[in-house]
């Protein structure tokens, strides 16, 4: 009886038509996810975009991880979270001129600061990085594009350098099943409401975009593209379709948008194309971050469909960080954060030319004091007595941090010297060179480090 009812069973089984597992949704896949800070953002990278989307058929999704909140409002009298919503309706209507719909936001908070760590505090970097590790494994991405994670004389902007920091995380997170682990399990029941049923993700490449003032400095590091080039399937040129893209920012830049409608296409092509004055540089210049494919870094993103870069001249490299000269005393100077960071950072995420690419510099307003951080290590045999200088070039003050200190029984000490800039007038500023600093740390009449940072002073500039 046993065996025919399993007899039974067996075939019933086999009678039983298979049912189709659900698979992953579609409409949410990406070839290509962008993840910048604000509204606005997203026009790094659309002359780029739109060669993409309307000639290499790529799907592109975007992430902001702020709704721009704390800007001026140059358009209206809307502010803080009522101008925030309004952002976010602009930066969905600006992807949407380029056929972009798949737009998510996170939790972060427009910081203004050139300091990364104060924007990844202020955003609550944890949470947000779930998030965005959340969208990486949604949208399935073989190309993340996002700010670059360093310090630059340009915007230099904080948030878009946190962008770049998650982006770069989530890039080396959302393929591990055991980061985030209740987002890659599968549901437990019908309406399990905690497990996510998504799979991990490895991304292919991660290329990211800066905003140096001089972004000469990135050519060879990655893949160019031209903005003059005319979109085959749009009969316009690719900076044509951004700027377009860009029109419902109106909260950012309404005059230059305003001025924009008034001139001709062959003005208009001048003045984007300017080096002084365009938004973009021609070619648009990609930096290769990292490939878990056999990849060269000028290669273009998609080679298949892509024409084949130049390999680059060599470029002469400068390098940041201590000088192998001190490297057996038993004290060390170091730049603090977040040129601290950024060191560590680069490294833990296999990004080693990003340490070459990049000697300390900053720019700020002039008038404002500046910070040079800090860091002394300090092995257990060495001198607490220690002195700090610093060279002061004509016109700057020392506010604190020279002269004679005593170091606490620790093994790693943060300080900084301070500095007040002078005022400049706006005339005066232009063309001028960045003043170099260099802070020497003396164990008696030893010198034991030096640490060196250019400083650039601009009209204007975000708070270091
Ligand atoms: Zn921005």
């Amino acid at each position: 009886m046993l065996l025919v009812a399993l007899l039974l069973g067996v075939l019933q089984l086999a009678a039983q038509e298979a049912m189709t597992l659900p698979a992953a949704d579609e409409r949410y896949k990406a070839d290509i996810l962008v993840v910048v800070a604000h509204p606005d953002d997203e026009g790094a990278a659309t002359p780029y975009l739109a060669r993409a989307i309307y000639d290499e058929h790529k799907r592109v999704a975007l992430v902001f991880a702020t709704r721009g909140g704390s800007g001026g409002n140059d358009y209206r009298r809307e502010h803080g979270s009522a101008l925030a919503d309004i952002r976010e309706q602009e930066a969905r209507q600006a992807c949407a001129a380029l056929g972009i719909t798949n737009v998510w936001f996170l939790d972060g908070k427009d910081t203004a600061s050139q300091n990364v760590l104060n924007s990844l505090a202020n955003w609550g970097h944890g949470a947000n990085l779930e998030a965005l590790v959340r969208i990486v494994r949604l949208t399935r991405p073989e190309v993340i594009l996002t700010w670059l994670p360093a310090v630059f004389i340009g915007e230099n902007h904080g948030d878009h350098q946190a962008s770049g920091v998650l982006a770069t995380e989530a890039f080396d997170m959302a393929g591990d099943p055991v980061v985030f682990p209740a987002q890659v399990a599968g549901t437990s029941k019908r309406l399990e409401p905690y497990l996510e049923n998504l799979t991990p993700w490895q991304p292919t490449k991660i290329y990211y975009f800066a905003d140096a003032s001089d972004d000469k400095q990135f050519a060879g590091r990655g893949p160019a593209y031209s903005i003059r080039e005319v979109s085959q399937s749009q009969k316009k040129p690719y900076w044509r379709m951004a700027i377009d893209a860009a029109k419902p920012h109106l909260t950012q830049f309404p005059e230059a948008l305003h001025q924009f409608s008034t001139m001709s296409d062959a003005e208009l092509e001048k003045t984007m194309t300017d080096p002084e004055h365009g938004w973009w540089s021609e070619p648009m210049l990609l930096i290769f971050g990292k490939s878990t494919a056999s990849t060269q870094p000028w290669e273009t993103i998609f080679p298949d469909q892509e024409p084949r870069q130049k390999e680059p001249v060599a470029t002469v490299e400068v390098h940041g960080g201590p000088s192998p000269r001190f490297e057996n005393s038993s004290l060390k100077l170091e730049l603090g954060d977040p040129w601290a960071f950024y060191e560590k950072f680069w490294l833990a995420h296999k990004l080693p030319q990003f340490k070459a690419a990049h000697g300390p510099e900053i720019a700020v307003k002039s008038g404002s004091i500046v910070g040079i951080p800090l860091t002394i290590t300090r092995e257990p045999r060495a001198t607490h007595e220690i002195t700090l200088k610093v060279n002061v070039p004509n016109g700057w003050k020392v506010v604190r941090g020279v002269g004679k200190f005593v170091l606490p029984d620790e093994e790693r000490i943060y300080t900084r010297v301070e500095l007040q800039s002078p005022e400049i007038s706006e005339k005066e500023l232009k063309g001028r060179a960045a003043d170099g600093f260099m802070v020497s740390g003396m164990a008696g009449n030893e010198l034991f480090g030096e640490v060196g940072l250019r400083v650039l002073l601009l009209s204007s500039a975000l708070p270091q």
